[in-house]
């Protein structure tokens, strides 16, 4: 039977566990000091302790409340390698897209900086297959991190295999789990890895049909679950402005003009989309760039890595960036356009306010079906937005 336990949802809390405390590997502790991380959040305090020993989870953590550190902490610590060893894959994370991908294998990089025996590698579509073969063949790393597809590739081809596999995570399990293809591909990687492993299974939403996936999964999962009400980012202003289509472009621009901000990120509803307001931004001046899936991975990774380090300020951007994406100087979200679905939204503006900052998100309402999702929105996270006062304060919004 599962164990379910709720927590508050905050950061770090008046009795707060150190990550001494949790009696971490010295060389860990010594990373994650040098990461700046003074002290574990809620999620952190509650799911290490057991996600370090072995134990199943299913952790829902509010978006940016550092859940990637959970499973990274957790694997590395029990992970025990001799530097110079052949590697077997011990640990698999898949995910739900490249760019997450690469990010969770650079946290892997950075907290596992002074236990360099422990190997990791990232594999994921859109790039050249052979060279990527060639490095995993040359040196099988411990953990591999990677996205289903072609994670479910080299698995076919032999390249990899998972008949040492202790540990499989699912970064964003519900997006995942929800997607027939990605699902299908999971369950195949699944089959083929030992009975007896960890899962630790993580996501911001877990609807209640994704929470069943996952208890099909596993029967022993302790649950770490927030209420929906809970997921608001409190450190968050979120407003609304409504407008009709043809206005959207003129609203944009004159908020660009008067609103500061760090860096900002607008989501829009389609590709083509993006590629057309960029045109229009940057003919107007102003230092966007856009990112979505139609582009080619090379040129993917290269505007994320741009984006991370702070060379371009705007970014415009489709859902594919919508979850997960880990950008510490974004402090104004903009839904251009209304996302679909409510738990698109808490996604999308929770790239502003990450671990606990300030922020600031704007959603453009333009028909019935806008203010719908937007009535939706308010209703299940128990959050006010509210029409877009005329001004902001900036300190408001910005640490
Ligand atoms: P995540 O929710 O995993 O995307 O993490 C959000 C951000 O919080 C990332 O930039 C992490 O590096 C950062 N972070 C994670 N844990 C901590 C911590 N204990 N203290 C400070 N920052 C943290």
């Amino acid at each position: 039977m599962s164990k379910k336990r709720n927590y508050k949802g905050s950061y770090a809390g008046a009795n707060t566990v150190s990550f001494k405390d949790m009696l971490l590997k010295k060389d860990i502790l010594r990373a994650i000091s040098e990461c700046g991380f003074e002290h574990p959040s809620e999620v952190q305090q509650t799911a290490i302790p057991f996600a370090m020993v072995g134990q199943d989870m299913i952790v829902q953590a509010k978006s940016g409340m550092g859940k990637t550190a959970v499973f990274v902490i957790a694997t590395l610590q029990q992970i025990d390698a001799t530097e110079g060893e052949d590697a077997e894959i011990d640990t698999l994370v898949l995910c739900h897209s490249r760019e997450m991908a690469f990010q969770i294998h650079k946290e892997f990089e950075r907290l596992g900086k002074y236990v360099p025996e422990i190997k990791t590698a990232v594999i994921y579509g859109g790039v050249n297959f052979t060279e990527q073969k060639k490095a995993i063949e040359e040196n099988m790393p411990h953990v591999l991190v990677g996205t289903p597809g072609r994670v479910q590739h080299f698995m076919n081809k032999g390249i990899i295999s998972f008949k040492s596999l202790q540990r499989m995570i699912l970064d964003e399990c519900d997006d995942m789990l929800q997607d027939d293809s990605m699902r299908r591909q999971i369950q195949d990687i699944f089959k083929k890895a030992p009975f007896a492993k960890q899962m630790l299974m993580c996501s911001a939403t877990i609807s209640e049909s994704a929470a069943r996936v996952c208890r099909q999964i596993s029967e022993n999962a302790e649950e770490i679950f927030l209420d929906d009400s809970k997921l608001t980012l409190h450190g968050l202003q979120q407003h609304y402005v409504e407008l009709a289509e043809d206005q959207k472009i003129k609203n944009l621009t004159s908020l660009l003009d008067r609103i500061d901000f760090n860096q900002m990120m607008i989501f829009v509803k389609s590709k083509k989309r993006a590629t057309a307001l960029n045109k229009i931004l940057s003919e107007a001046c102003f230092p966007s760039i856009f990112l979505h899936g139609g582009l080619k991975q090379e040129d993917r990774l290269d505007r994320y890595r741009k984006f991370k380090e702070f060379e371009a300020r705007i970014l415009i951007t489709t859902n594919l960036c919508g979850r997960g994406v880990d950008m510490e100087r974004v402090n104004v979200v903009i839904n251009f356009d209304m996302p679909e679905k409510s738990n698109e939204y808490l996604h999308r503006v929770g790239r502003a306010g990450r671990f606990g900052t300030k922020g600031l998100a704007i959603t453009f309402v333009n028909d019935e079906s806008d203010k719908k999702t937007l009535a939706e929105i308010q209703d299940r996270f128990e959050v006010k937005v509210t029409t877009l006062p005329k001004n902001i304060d900036t300190a408001s919004y910005t640490n």
